[in-house]
């Protein structure tokens, strides 16, 4: 059974925390070109979409390992990400409560 926990805390230890945070920004670009091409190539059938959405879903899941990573090398930091996630999610939710209707 894989302890995701234990890999990426070994990922840190191993590499190191600089090597990881640049590998972080490698992992957010991939995300990002994965979003940019999911918008924007012309998809001519649903094998070619789903293949678009499948590559985003990995660099979703690169990420996700990369986001676990980040929060141990800052430990300290861990409630500080959850008080900002609390924060920010309740200003979205006011702003969309502004907006009025949710989208269809
Ligand atoms: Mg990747």
């Amino acid at each position: 059974m894989i302890n995701a926990q234990e890999i990426e805390q070994r990922a840190v230890d191993h590499y190191g925390h600089a090597h990881q945070l640049i590998k972080t920004t490698e992992e957010l670009g991939e995300l990002a070109q994965a979003v940019a091409r999911l918008l924007t190539t012309k998809v001519y059938n649903r094998s070619m979409h789903e293949t678009l959405v499948e590559q985003l879903l990995q660099e979703a899941a690169d990420v996700e390992v990369m986001l676990d990573q980040i929060k141990l090398m800052f430990p300290d930091g861990v409630p500080r990400v959850h008080s900002w996630k609390t924060y920010k999610l309740a200003r979205l939710d006011r702003r969309m409560d502004e907006e009025g209707k949710d989208h269809d």
